[in-house]
């Protein structure tokens, strides 16, 4: 495998170079074939465990662990950097160039109180969402392999470690730049912002003012990926400013969450406590994020009104791609005549499965089985609702709504089950994995994998994966540790 590392050329100020620190006897715990041919692997990497656990540096490759700062939960936090995530190298890919990392594997300098190292849990959390969220269609960056070591790692209790390969066009975030800003280093925050059009952005070179544009893109991209949050259940969890990709990435899976019942102020990080990064604040606080890129960019674009004109594009790029999500979740083609009577219909949806605690992956799914004409399909969605008659009372609604259009059921429900996914990362669905993976039974995390790389697909061998959660599933509690 020919390795690169660009970001190796920018200067010494910009990372530490490193060695991971080994771990003792590795093992592989799964392996995402999909990522694997995206560099150009086969399928089985067993025959690469050292590389892969970070106990060996590929040839060609240059490990080192960026410096960036941040905002954690709204408050200035100051320098961060990689504090257990190295990068070692670069692949050309047919769809561009994607560098690679370890997360685990060791101290670094930015590691401050922590060790630099990630249990096997949250390894096998961020490895499954990290693929399924690629397979729904949804901006992320990507994980090749788990790899663990039965080496302690203390956490609430003693867990052991393990190392996440994982890949992305690129790993710079929005803290890489607010760093530089707040430092008041314009030359290295430039150098950074042109490392970034060039290698990402080539086109925005054409702009009249090119960190404008960059701001702008970024933040149309930042917009769009929440929207598909927003339209799938998905929680990120930890929103800080230095868990934002500066490519519009789902980046750094922690406590994140797929909402079930659904609750818009749902938290599905509990350390979260005021609820800052809840379901319903995920719009807002992506608004925030390029707010604090837009501080950070102002010194290279010069003027406060073309910053503040990239920025608003945010309001109008979130609400049409969800509006354009929204529909097709719904299976409604037409827009135009009816602006004020769908968003009162997407509204009255939202109020009444939030009065209902209805699960909201399958809320979606089942809602393409019903007929346009009649109530005779309906059953299995108006199953997940107490209060059946408001059901109905929207359903009627939704029904003369689609009449509007030139609608056929069956080809509704086809492009509708497009969209809506059978099959979502539900958290106790993770947790049964790591459970035998902790015994050292990794047939469910592949198992898992499998399911969650079609999860638009009907797999009736997996159907008890798209079930509702089980009762002790609901104490389940995730938290920042990992
Ligand atoms: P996160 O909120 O998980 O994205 O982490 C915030 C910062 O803490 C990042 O700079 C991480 O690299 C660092 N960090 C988190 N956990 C550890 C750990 N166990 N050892 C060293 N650094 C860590
Ligand atoms: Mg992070």
């Amino acid at each position: 495998m020919p390795l690169d590392n660009s970001f190796a050329s920018l200067p010494p100020a910009f990372y530490t170079r490193l060695m991971p620190t080994p771990l003792p006897a590795p093992y592989l715990v799964a392996a995402s074939a999909a990522a694997a041919s995206l560099i150009g692997l086969p399928p089985d990497l067993a025959d690469s465990l050292d590389v892969l656990i970070g106990n060996a540096v590929p040839e060609r490759g240059q490990a080192l662990a960026a410096v960036y700062s941040g905002h954690q939960f709204g408050v200035w936090a100051g320098q961060l950097g990689d504090g257990r995530a190295i990068l070692f190298g670069e692949v050309q890919t047919a769809q561009g160039p994607m560098e690679l990392q370890w997360k685990g594997a060791g101290l670094t300098p930015y590691s401050r109180m922590g060790d630099g190292r990630a249990v096997l849990r949250s390894s096998i959390r961020e490895f499954l969402c990290s693929e399924a969220m690629h397979a729904l269609g949804i901006p992320t960056s990507r994980a090749l392999s788990v790899a663990g070591s039965d080496q302690g790692v203390i956490r609430e209790t003693v867990e052991t470690a393990a190392v996440v390969v994982r890949m992305a066009p690129s790993f710079v975030r929005f803290g890489s730049f607010e760093h530089w800003y707040y430092r008041k280093q314009n030359d290295e925050l430039k150098l950074l912002a042109d490392y970034v059009i060039d290698r990402f952005y080539p086109a925005l070179r054409a702009a009249e003012n090119p960190y404008a544009a960059l701001l702008e893109e970024v933040t149309r991209r930042t917009a769009h990926m929440i929207a598909h949050w927003q339209a799938v259940g998905f929680m990120h969890g930890v929103m800080n400013t230095d868990n934002m990709s500066i490519l519009g990435l789902t980046l750094d899976y922690g406590p994140y969450g797929f909402m079930e019942g659904f609750d818009a102020d749902h938290i599905c990080n509990h350390t979260d406590q005021q609820g800052r990064y809840s379901y319903a604040n995920q719009p807002q606080v992506g608004h925030w994020n390029c707010y604090a890129l837009a501080q950070a960019l102002l010194p290279l674009i010069g003027e406060v009104e073309p910053t503040q004109a990239a920025l608003d594009v945010y309001q109008t790029e979130f609400a049409a791609k969800l509006d354009e999500l929204l529909h097709a979740k719904l299976g409604i083609a037409t827009r135009e005549q009816h602006v004020d009577a769908d968003q009162a219909l997407l509204d009255d949806m939202f109020a009444l499965m939030q009065a209902n605690g209805v699960d909201f992956t399958l809320f979606f799914r089942r809602l393409s089985g019903l007929r346009a004409a009649d109530s005779s399909a309906d059953e299995p969605l108006r199953d997940l609702f107490i209060d059946r008659p408001a059901f109905d009372a929207w359903a009627e609604r939704y029904r003369a709504r689609l009449q509007t259009e030139n609608t056929d059921d069956d080809m509704r429900a086809l492009a509708m089950n497009a969209v809506n996914p059978k099959y979502v990362l539900r958290n106790y669905l993770a947790q049964q994995a790591i459970e035998k993976a902790q015994n050292k039974d990794f047939s469910e995390v592949e198992r898992l994998l499998t399911v969650l790389q079609r999860p638009y697909d009907e797999q009736p061998e997996h159907e008890h994966y798209a079930a509702l959660p089980p009762d002790w599933a609901s104490h389940l509690e995730v938290s920042c540790s990992s």
